[in-house]
């Protein structure tokens, strides 16, 4: 059993999250990207070219925009549209939006050279047959963000959308749970490895202490990162 404490019952509703974004309640986002990424750009591509990388929960993510210059094709998937316009208009991309046929009331917002397409719908209402099945993924506030009740629907869906052979870089946190409620929610390495286990080969690539006045004001007197690769069988 994992020690989550009083975390297994938390929900952040969409309501939430979408309010987050419209006050600029957003102290997760990465103005100059994930250092993580970079350093581990390698395990994910392994010198693979073209690409097609998922980022789940995305964001305004800027690590889709360095992918994506590298030349991959990046689909992310983000409930709140202010987020995804955001990003667009940060990095002066031009883009145009679609109606997705599939999910009513979603929209697909493609940039113009096709590369980068952003899904504005819950994540729950994607699936392999809408954005087909990815070469490597990058989830960074993605699992950590997702209600702990919803945690085993939501691997369950990764794995559709995976390749045999494919790569996921799973970035995590660590602190104790008990005095702070998330999220981010603390997943811990038995856990990932029970979500993943039976689909996966699992390593864990790093553990940084990414401690700051942020998480003290949450109480907290550590925090760590823990990135995992994750190698579909
Ligand atoms: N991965 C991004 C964002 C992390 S915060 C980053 O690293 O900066 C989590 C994001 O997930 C928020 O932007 C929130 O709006 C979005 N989100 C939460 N639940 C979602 C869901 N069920 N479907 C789609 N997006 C969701």
């Amino acid at each position: 059993g994992s020690d989550i404490g009083s975390q297994k019952d938390r929900v952040v509703t969409e309501a939430e999250w979408l309010q987050k974004w419209e006050m600029g309640n957003i102290g997760f986002h990465k103005e100059q990207g994930h250092p993580l990424l970079r350093k581990y750009l390698d395990v994910l591509l392994n010198g693979r070219s073209g690409l097609r990388i998922f980022f789940p929960l995305c964001g305004k993510a800027v690590e889709m925009k360095w992918l994506a210059d590298m030349g991959h094709y990046i689909v992310g998937v983000e409930v709140s549209e202010k987020a995804l316009k955001e990003f667009f208009a940060e990095h002066g991309v031009p883009y145009h939006e679609e109606p997705v046929p599939e999910i009513s009331g979603a929209k697909k917002l493609q940039s113009t050279s096709g590369n980068i397409s952003l899904y504005c719908c819950n994540i729950y209402d994607l699936s392999s047959s809408i954005v087909d099945q990815f070469d490597g993924a990058w989830d960074r506030g993605a699992l950590v963000a997702v209600n702990p009740c919803d945690r085993q629907r939501y691997v369950n869906l990764m794995i559709t959308l995976m390749k045999k052979n494919s790569s996921y870089l799973l970035a995590t946190v660590s602190y104790d749970p008990n005095k702070h409620k998330g999220p981010p929610f603390y997943v811990p390495e038995s856990e990932i490895k029970s979500l993943f286990g039976n689909h996966c080969e699992i390593k864990c690539l790093e553990k940084v202490d990414d401690f700051s006045d942020r998480h003290r004001q949450w109480g907290l007197d550590y925090f760590l990162e823990v990135l995992y690769i994750l190698k579909f069988l």
